[in-house]
Parts: structure tokens; sequence; C-alpha cells
């Protein structure tokens, strides 16, 4: 589980820019749900580290209807499940194109957009300078 100082650090850095994700000291695991703990080996020595904000859509879907009224002037909109170049998969709204755009393996970079909160939240836009 998450604990509420990991999630303040991660928002912190959402903040500044940056995608913050763990890198444990003693086994290599990486781990973007932050925690006090590595997931993999329970270890407490976890590094934290800003991510380029590079991946590649590994899965995506299209909302057409609204799950709640915050939602409605936002459909359609796209989900993507993106594999990011330091190791971990992260569910993101694909903005800036046509949802029509997204296709697994498009590469993708990582910004930082207000979300429903208001506050700055990872989004994803198609990466055409490395597409194909
Ligand atoms: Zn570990």
């Amino acid at each position: 589980m998450t604990d509420a100082s990991s999630a303040a650090t991660f928002r912190a850095g959402c903040a500044r820019g940056e995608l913050l994700y763990q890198r444990c000291a003693a086994c290599g695991a990486v781990q973007l749900h932050t925690r006090q703990r590595c997931g993999h080996c329970h270890a407490a020595s976890l590094d934290w580290l800003a991510s380029r904000r590079r991946g590649i859509v590994y899965s995506h879907t299209t909302v057409q209807r609204a799950p709640s009224a915050a939602f409605r002037t936002r459909v359609p909109y796209v989900i993507a499940l993106v594999d990011v170049d330091e190791g971990f998969r992260l569910m993101l709204n694909v903005v800036d194109c046509a949802p029509a755009a997204v296709a697994i393996g498009a590469p993708v970079r990582i910004e930082m957009r207000d979300g429903l909160d208001g506050a700055p939240w990872p989004h994803a836009v198609l990466d055409v300078a490395r597409g194909d």
C-alpha cells in the first residue's frame, strides 16, 4: 500500500514536472506505486529517481461514456497502459490527439497536466518524433 508520505513525495515531484519512482538499493527492482519497502524483496532501502518520462503504449481503450459528471466534458478520452522506459507500467490519459491516433506500440512522452483536482498529474502525449 502507498503510504501518505510517499504519495506526498510523488505529488511534489509532479508539481515540479517530475515523474518519480523508486528503485530498491538491495535488489534493483523498480516500483511506481511508491512505498516504504520494496515490493519485491521487502528491503527498506529505496532510492527516489526521476523518470526520463518516455514510454510505449502497451494497451489502450477509449472511454465514450462519462463514468461521472466530472468526466462529462472530457469524453471521448483515451486511457492507456504505458510501459515506461525505466521498467514500470503506468495507466495514463492520452491527450492532445484524436482517440483513433493511439495505437499499441506507439511511443509517448509523459507530461504534467492538470488533473481533475486541478493539481499537476502525469498524462501521455504521442511522441511523433519517435514514431514511424
Ligand atoms: Zn528489493
